[in-house]
């Protein structure tokens, strides 16, 4: 057995899922509120004996291992060594390709952290960093949870401990970026006199650490905040900060909110806006897309007001939505930064996060903000930045709605506005790709009756579907047909079935039987949709005969004209007998 299936094995689905979700029994599935879109009716599906899941609602649906590469948003090796851990097994591959360097790294970021965290939680030395962030509303709770620590502002706190105490290489420390090393043997602490966030990956291991200044610090301290430097377990470009804390509102309230800095992010949290996390730089990256992407797509933008802040939140917008994500944005007011208003005014930062404005609202006000001037030259610089984003707006009321707006602002007519933005025509926006995709996907997999009639007939005895269908199983489509047929011709229980067919059918077969089905009344109900369906596919393949018919009469093709008719008569006979 290879490892995937022995972890596999050993995980049981319905206890995992259940972790997360509450799942209640229904037949012989589980059934709970679908952690991955909003509902508020169940329609989140979970089967232990294939040891699967599906939503009715979203699509989404999978084993074991898809399962936590979507609700944790991490990427499928990753999963699965969580879910080693969870088994007891010990993945082979892992130790190859440096894991030991990492797992090292890893270890010394740990043992760094909570060094840190024991100052500021529970030594005297850590007083009056205590006083200053208490001051700034984090309780114990707060520190307790993102795992804050202070920093020491002697040169060697860290070393004496971490090398003197626990061992550690001073070559380590400093791979690590938590020391600059100054000669054989000789090292002082990157971090003194700080208070020390531990930057948390999305699995919860310390991957680095950021420092800000305490207040009142010598001004020879040095930048207001310091970063470990990047380093093969920590890449900036990659690490959003408190996402580890905020996912599970993230998925509760199915939006993040995005802010600057760590300070941004922890009050925002205080004020109860659970689902914030930090970009650690100004604009948002592909990779810090990604991992939000798996948990929602609606993206609400915090950043600072100041000028850096609207180029990175123009520059996110962009990216953002080239990703299929759904962007408003916060208008912090009064020019203060996030972190100010959800410290002083908690009440006020929710409800400016609530009336978060749709992007497009932004692009207006944020270029008027800058160009508001009533002079020619301004206007057209507005209309420059305005009048491209607005074109990529595909439905005809929101073009309409922003084309007013923008033609106000301009003081010019609607018309005008319009005609520049087919002129400037619409650029590719990548939203709603996934509805195309969804749309074609049940196409080949067969019509929603199709899929009933399979999910009906692998809860029936054999016998007793065969008698319902055998006349019309040839009407279904190719691959749901296979299944039938195969279903027919098997001698297999149900469950091993299913789990012996080749992968290209075997999805069919799971999400059908993972449908929940009412067992006593399954026989009628398949009696009933098979006769809907048919009435409906001998619509559609009278259609077909009748246009080839045509065809063939139109090309002379006299031989193809009475095979045709022939089909025609005996398929008009067979519905005249029902
Ligand atoms: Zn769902």
């Amino acid at each position: 057995m290879d490892q995937i299936e022995e972890i596999k094995a050993k995980i049981d689905i319905v206890e995992l899922v259940g972790s997360y979700v509450n799942l209640k029994q229904a037949g012989r599935n589980f059934k709970g509120l679908c952690p991955f879109h909003q509902e508020k009716t169940p329609s989140f599906m979970v089967n232990p004996e294939l040891q699967i899941y599906k939503c009715f609602g979203c699509g989404k649906g999978g084993d074991a291992i898809s399962f936590i590469q979507e609700v944790e948003g991490v990427e499928f090796r990753e999963a699965l060594e969580m879910l080693a851990e969870k088994a007891g097994v010990v993945l082979k591959f892992e130790r190859k390709q440096g894991g030991g360097v990492r797992d090292q790294l890893l270890a010394v970021n740990e043992a760094a952290a909570e060094y840190y965290h024991f100052l500021l939680s529970k030594h005297q030395v850590g007083g009056e960093a205590r006083k200053y962030l208490s001051g700034r509303g984090l309780n114990e709770k707060v520190i307790e949870s993102f795992r804050l620590g202070y920093a020491l502002p002697t040169w060697d706190g860290l070393v004496k401990y971490l090398v003197g105490k626990k061992g550690y290489k001073i070559d380590l420390l400093e791979q690590a970026g938590l020391v600059v090393k100054t000669g054989e043997n000789k090292a002082y602490d990157r971090f003194r006199d700080r208070v020390v966030f531990p930057l948390i990956d999305h699995r919860g291991r310390v991957v680095g650490l950021a420092g800000r200044v305490m207040p009142g610090a010598d001004e020879k301290a040095g930048a207001k905040y310091i970063n470990s430097p990047e380093t093969e377990v920590y890449h900036k470009s990659e690490m959003l900060y408190g996402f580890y804390q905020a996912k599970q509102a993230i998925r509760e309230k199915d939006r993040v909110v995005l802010v600057e800095g760590e300070m941004d992010m922890i009050s925002s949290f205080v004020a109860g806006v659970g689902e914030t996390v930090a970009v650690k730089g100004t604009a948002l990256t592909e990779g810090q897309i990604r991992l939000i992407r798996r948990m929602t797509r609606n993206l609400i933008l915090a950043l600072d007001a100041d000028g850096a802040g609207q180029t990175a939140t123009r520059r996110s917008i962009e990216l953002a939505e080239k990703e299929g994500m759904y962007v408003r944005v916060v208008k912090v007011s009064g020019g203060k930064d996030p972190d100010d208003v959800a410290r002083e005014k908690p009440g006020e930062w929710r409800k400016m996060v609530e009336q978060a404005v749709d992007v497009y609202d932004y692009y207006i006000e944020s270029a008027v903000e800058r160009y508001g001037g009533a002079q020619a030259q301004d206007k057209r610089r507005m209309s420059e930045e305005v009048v491209p984003v607005l074109a990529r707006i595909e439905n005809e009321v929101m073009r309409m709605h922003y084309a007013k707006k923008l033609a106000r602002v301009l003081e010019v007519e609607t018309e005008v506005v319009l005609s520049e933005m087919s002129r400037v025509g619409r650029m590719s926006v990548v939203r709603g790709e996934n509805m195309s995709e969804d749309v074609s996907e049940v196409k080949d997999r067969g019509s929603g009756m199709e899929r009933q009639i399979l999910a009906l007939l692998l809860r029936l005895d054999k016998e007793k579907g065969e008698g319902v269908l055998e006349e019309v199983v040839d009407l279904m489509e190719d691959s749901l047909q296979r299944v039938v047929k195969e279903w027919f011709g098997s001698k297999k229980e149900v469950v091993e079935f299913i789990k012996s067919l080749p992968a290209e059918l075997r999805g069919l077969a799971e999400e059908a039987y993972i449908q929940e089905v009412d067992e006593e009344r399954a026989e009628r109900d398949l009696r009933e949709v098979v006769e809907q369906w048919r009435k409906k596919r001998w619509r559609e393949v009278m259609e077909s005969l009748r246009k080839e018919l045509v065809e063939a009469e139109e090309n002379g093709d006299d031989e193809r004209v009475a095979k045709l008719r022939d089909k025609v008569v005996r398929l008009s006979k067979k519905i005249a007998k029902v």
